[in-house]
Formats: C-alpha cells, sequence, structure tokens
C-alpha cells in the first residue's frame, strides 16, 4: 500500500492599509455602518466618473514584491475577471491577470530548525468583492443574505504560493512569517478575524515519490491561523480515506466549518478560463521604471530574516529567541529600544522572552496594548546589574510596571524594595538565623553543602527576598568557617 504526502498551495488575500479604495476616494476603515462608504465608482454604476489608480496601493504591491524576492512585472496594468456573485456589484472584478505585480519570489522560514522555502508563484494587486452575511447558521443552509459594499474596491493583495507546503505545519509557519513580513513593512495589519488577512488552501494528496498532483479542493472559510492548520489536517486526512475507500477525489470548493470541526462541499471548481478575462478598458497601463523600484527600495525596513541574522550573528542569542523577538516588528523594535538603554542582548532578550512574553500572554494582551516602555524595562535591569535590587525582587517591580505603567525607581521606592547591602545589618540577621538553626551549623560543618543552601534560603525570608544574594553569601560562609 502507498504512503500518501500532502500537497498545499495557499492563496492569501491581503487588505492593503490605504485610506481610500483602489479607484476611488471611498474610505477603507473597517467597522462603518454597512453601504455608507460607496460610491458610482465601486459601486460600477453606469456613467459618471473613470477609475484612477490608488498610488499608493501600486507601491504598497511592488514593496510587497520586492520583500517577497519578486521579480517584477514592467507595467502596472489591470484586467477584469468576468463572474457573477451576489457580493460583486460590477460583475467583474478588476484584477491583474496578464501582468502580476511580483512573479517567482520566495519565503523562507524554519521547520524543526531547518530552512524550508516555498515558491511564491505570483502576486498581484486587485480590488476586492463586498461582503455577504448569510441569515442563519451558516451559507449552505441560509435562506437569505445581506450585502455590505463598504468592501467592494478596497485594495487587495493576493499572494499565490507554489504547491511546496507539505503539512498543515508548514502551511501554518508559512502564513506567520508571510504576515510577519507584510506587517514590517507596514502595508496591512493582517488580521485574519476582522478579514484584512485571508487564505484559502488549494489540497490535494499523492503516493510519496510520485511528480505528479492529484485531484485538489479548495478549502475557504477558516478564519484564524488555528482553523487553517485544523482545516487543512482535516481536508488531507478526509482524501486520504477517500483514496484508499478505492474512489477518487472530486475537484471542488469546500467550506471549512469551524464548529463541527469538517470541511463541506460547496460548489464544483470554476476553471480560470471561465473568467473570460481581458485588459480592462479603463485603466491606461501605467510604467514601472528602475528608478522607482530603488525609490521604494529605500522604504523597506530590515526585515525579519535580516533581524533574526543580527540577532544571532551579532547579539549572539541563541536561534529560538532570535525566532521569538523576529516573529513581530513591535517585539523586535521593543528589543532594540531596551537594548540603547541596557545594552545586555542576553540579558535583555531573556526578560523579554520569559517575563514579558509571559505577562502578556497570561494577561491575553498584545504588545502594542501593554503599558512597558523599552525605557521602562532598561531603567529596571540598570537598577538590578547595579545591585540596587535582586533579579528575584526586579521580578516584582516588573509585574508592578506591567500592572500600573509606573517608573521602576518609583515602585522600588514606595514599597521600600531596595537590596540590603549594609553589611551590619546583614550581619544581624545572619547571627539571629544561625543562633535558631544551630543543627544546621553542625551539618554544614560534617560537610552536608545542602545546610549552606537551607540557610540562605531562611535568611532571603527574614529580609523578605531583599538582601543582596552575593553579600550574603560571603558574610555566611565566613561565619561558618569560623
Ligand atoms: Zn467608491
Amino acid at each position: 500500500m502507498h504512503e500518501y504526502e500532502t500537497v498545499i498551495g495557499l492563496e492569501v488575500h491581503v487588505e492593503l492599509l490605504t485610506d481610500t479604495k483602489l479607484f476611488c476616494g471611498c474610505s477603507t476603515a473597517f467597522g462603518a455602518e454597512p453601504n455608507t462608504q460607496v460610491c458610482p465608482i465601486c459601486l460600477g454604476l453606469p456613467g459618471g466618473t473613470l477609475p484612477l489608480l490608488n498610488k499608493k496601493a501600486a507601491e504598497f504591491t511592488i514593496k510587497a514584491a520586492l520583500a517577497l524576492n519578486c521579480e517584477i512585472a514592467p507595467k502596472i496594468a489591470f484586467d477584469r475577471k468576468n463572474y457573477f456573485y451576489a457580493d460583486l456589484p460590477k460583475g467583474f472584478q478588476i484584477s491583474q491577470y496578464f501582468y502580476p505585480m511580483g512573479r517567482n519570489g520566495y519565503i523562507e522560514f524554519l521547520v524543526n530548525g531547518k530552512t524550508k522555502r516555498v515558491g511564491i508563484h505570483q502576486l498581484h494587486l486587485e480590488e476586492d468583492t463586498g461582503k455577504l452575511s448569510h441569515i442563519g447558521d451558516d451559507i449552505i443552509s441560509s435562506p437569505s443574505s445581506r450585502v455590505d459594499f463598504n468592501r467592494a474596491g478596497v485594495p487587495l493583495m493576493e499572494i499565490v504560493s507554489e504547491p511546496d507546503i507539505r503539512s498543515a505545519e508548514e502551511a501554518r509557519l508559512f502564513l506567520q512569517k508571510l504576515r510577519s513580513i507584510i506587517r514590517y513593512l507596514d502595508i496591512s495589519d493582517c488580521k485574519m478575524e476582522e478579514g484584512s488577512m485571508r487564505c484559502d488552501a488549494n489540497i490535494s494528496i499523492r503516493p510519496v515519490g510520485s511528480t505528479e498532483f492529484g485531484k485538489k479542493t479548495e478549502l475557504k472559510n477558516m478564519n484564524s491561523f488555528r482553523s487553517v492548520y485544523r482545516g487543512i489536517e482535516y481536508e488531507a486526512e478526509r482524501q486520504r480515506s477517500v483514496v484508499l475507500s478505492g474512489e477518487s477525489v472530486i475537484p471542488e470548493t469546500r467550506h471549512w466549518d469551524e464548529a463541527k470541526g469538517v470541511t463541506r462541499a460547496m460548489r464544483s471548481k470554476l476553471v480560470s478560463a471561465d473568467y473570460r478575462c481581458f485588459p480592462d478598458p479603463n485603466i491606461p497601463p501605467y510604467p514601472v521604471t528602475e528608478e522607482w523600484i530603488q525609490e521604494i527600495k529605500k522604504t523597506i525596513p530590515e526585515l525579519p530574516d535580516e533581524r533574526y541574522k543580527r540577532l544571532t550573528e551579532e547579539h549572539d542569542l541563541p536561534s529560538s529567541t532570535a525566532e521569538v523577538l523576529t516573529s513581530s516588528k513591535e517585539l523586535a523594535d521593543f528589543y532594540d529600544a531596551v537594548l540603547s538603554v541596557h545594552n545586555e542582548p542576553k540579558t535583555v532578550s531573556n526578560w523579554i522572552v520569559s517575563e514579558y512574553l509571559g505577562l502578556l500572554n497570561a494577561a491575553g494582551m498584545d504588545i502594542t496594548e501593554s503599558k512597558i516602555t523599552p525605557a521602562g524595562l532598561g531603567k529596571l535591569l540598570q537598577s538590578i546589574a547595579k545591585g540596587e535590587i535582586s533579579g528575584k525582587i526586579g521580578k516584582t517591580v516588573f509585574e508592578e510596571m506591567f500592572n500600573t505603567g509606573e517608573d521602576p525607581a518609583l515602585i522600588i521606592e514606595k514599597k521600600g524594595l531596595k537590596q540590603i547591602s549594609d553589611t551590619d545589618t546583614l550581619s544581624r540577621i545572619i547571627s539571629a538565623v544561625l543562633a535558631a538553626n544551630p543543627q544546621s551549623i553542625e551539618d554544614y560543618r560534617k560537610g552536608k553543602k545542602r545546610a549552606m543552601g537551607f540557610l540562605v534560603g531562611q535568611i532571603m525570608k527574614e529580609t523578605k527576598g531583599q538582601a543582596n544574594p552575593q553579600l550574603v553569601n560571603k558574610l555566611l560562609m565566613e561565619e561558618l568557617n569560623k
């Protein structure tokens, strides 16, 4: 019996962060009353004004194509993709069929410590459609639907991967890396739950070793990274059981049902010839010059891969730490900003990855919602480095900073958390602890080194953790060896 492998290609749609739509001046703001951000152009009403290209959307798309290592098309040209659906007011979608903005690019990411490269077949710019809301439980059983055209005409970038992805986990990692790159570029917020990033997956299976592709299904309606993972897992498994039972996979569009955890058939798949694409006669092509490309290149910031390299090579951080820190631009910028106050990459990265991310996760918060400032964390780490407070007390102060946003110096002062580094005070406490634990002194002198740890613990307890640990060790050792 054959072993089967899964072959996955992703089609990712990303709404661009422009203020206005792709071919008209309507606002792109999310969450407005339905059908309030519309005009004759984006509604496709007859007569009136011609569409005018939003240059910023074109620049954003070229920027993304460059960041994804694509070849750039010599001109910006648009075509009409003709089809009928209730969310498409014009009866055609303006897209880039003959000249996609970028081609033949790639994304790299780590899978179990190994670099995986997934090809980008193409990247192009198009208009978004309107948004349907289905009455009832779901699209299949719904008796009727409503449509909001606020989204119609919003600039949308579509990224089509090569079928290089081999598992649900790789699909998730690909998407995360793609989202990270796009967020670094600051051209989309890529929020799957708000629909500013959407992902469809083409899934097929084939016997391991085969170079031909199996019959594929297109999976839609995955609204989070988790549902992408679950949906693909389920669909690949379903195809396996279809094939193993001697039947063949029907090429069709399937719908991921998040609540039930299954995929269901929606409609048989359209082949692209059905769209009858032709150049849009209302939008003249616009040349993409080498000068323009160079200008756009200059606006591309340090991307995740370059940052990762800097953190592992120049800052000598472990690859897992560098992966976490560069996964979002906000986090990477935060790390760099703390370093400008306290230039200790190892300490700073440890605090961010274990303490800070721990608190953020526990609170279910994103770094952008936090009260912690890079300067605040930098100052706290300086206090620890100077011995004003211990690392342990530092964690208490950090939690307080997280909750209140207060300055670390103020918290240390207010709560009386300053480390006790005064020899007289510590000697007095040590004497009292020793007097109360004669057995431990005897154990220590008989060679039981663990007794030392116990005594240090007692002294720390007496001082509520505020004793300078190095000094306690030194003084205690002196006493015990008398
Ligand atoms: Zn409009």
